[in-house]
């Protein structure tokens, strides 16, 4: 096991998959772009597994293995969501403490039936649980059915700053902190290992964009500074649509065996984000002299099937 402590004072970048399966080449794209965010302005890099649900067995360490093959190095030790679940519990306790939380009993269900508040974006929590009186709060507790923590929200939106996007503005209301089942949620297990880890730039898939804002927010509650964050372009399959496992061979294991070696992926992405000529080989050191991140392209990379 590695002991090297971890500098929590030093900014850092990071990239966070959740071990559900293999990394495909849009994966590798983003991780490979995290890592040059975050090298070409000499922050530490960070590997955390989001491994608080969905996970395949044995998935982080072939995750780890692909991210050495591609050239990618980060700063030990690579850190596990399910270890740090008192850390997120005391958390929650510290917010509900202050009162910035309730327990919100609804079901998926009731959530869509109800009608939104006057005002309220497409799809906000509705509010029904947040005013409950202690009475009703007691009723619903003795229907057996256990509820999920909601923040209770003080804005209805929050502005974060994108290095790709600009400034970029996006609804932030009373959002689950702890689903029903106990699992810490997804927003706030990432600001809380965001925040204590160091991490100030934010580099991943331009499908989070629209969490950036709420994660921002909680941020600023737990008093951490919000990172600056880089939603990169996906890749996307000949159809236009975000590539998945059923567009072929995509992962490094179906590509070996499609005689596509990890330096002919590894010069697909470099060609796609300008960084070499199709066809050339270079190694990430090569690359991370190259890199130049107001030149990105900002279009989704199409991945030809091979
Ligand atoms: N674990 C998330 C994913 O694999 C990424 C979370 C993040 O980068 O904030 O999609």
């Amino acid at each position: 096991m590695d002991t090297t402590p971890v500098r929590r004072d030093l900014p850092a970048g990071r990239f966070a998959p959740s071990p559900s399966g293999d990394l495909h080449v849009g994966n590798l794209r983003t991780a490979l772009l995290a890592w040059l965010f975050a090298r070409h302005t000499d922050r530490r890099f960070l590997l955390r597994m989001e491994d608080l649900d969905r996970t395949a067995v044995g998935a982080d360490h072939r995750q780890i293995d692909d991210l050495h093959a591609v050239g990618i190095d980060w700063d030990p030790p690579v850190t596990y969501q399910t270890a740090r679940l008192a850390v997120y519990d005391g958390v929650v306790e510290r917010l509900t403490a202050q009162d910035r939380t309730f327990p919100c009993f609804c079901t998926r269900r009731e959530i869509l039936d109800a009608p939104s508040a006057p005002h309220a974006p497409p799809g906000a929590y509705p509010g029904t649980c947040a005013n409950l009186t202690a009475a009703q709060r007691e009723e619903r507790l003795a229907s057996g059915r256990p509820p999920a923590i909601r923040i209770r929200s003080d804005v209805t939106e929050f502005s974060v700053v994108d290095l790709l996007h600009g400034e970029y503005t996006g609804a932030v209301d009373d959002f689950v902190i702890r689903r029903n089942d106990g699992t810490p949620a997804y927003n706030l297990a990432v600001v809380v290992d965001d925040g204590a880890f160091g991490i100030d730039q934010v580099v991943r898939g331009d499908d989070l964009l629209s969490s950036a804002p709420r994660q921002a927010y909680l941020a600023t509650l737990l008093d951490y500074a919000p990172p600056t964050y880089a939603h990169v372009p996906m890749v996307v399959n000949a159809d236009g649509v975000r590539l998945s496992k059923r567009d072929g061979a995509v992962t490094l294991s179906d590509l070996a065996a499609a005689c596509v070696s990890v330096v002919d992926v590894c010069s697909m992405i470099y060609a796609s984000l300008g960084l070499g000529e199709a066809g050339e080989h270079i190694t990430s050191a090569e690359a991370l002299r190259r890199f130049d991140p107001r030149r990105l392209p900002t279009r989704p990379w199409v991945f030809e099937r091979q």
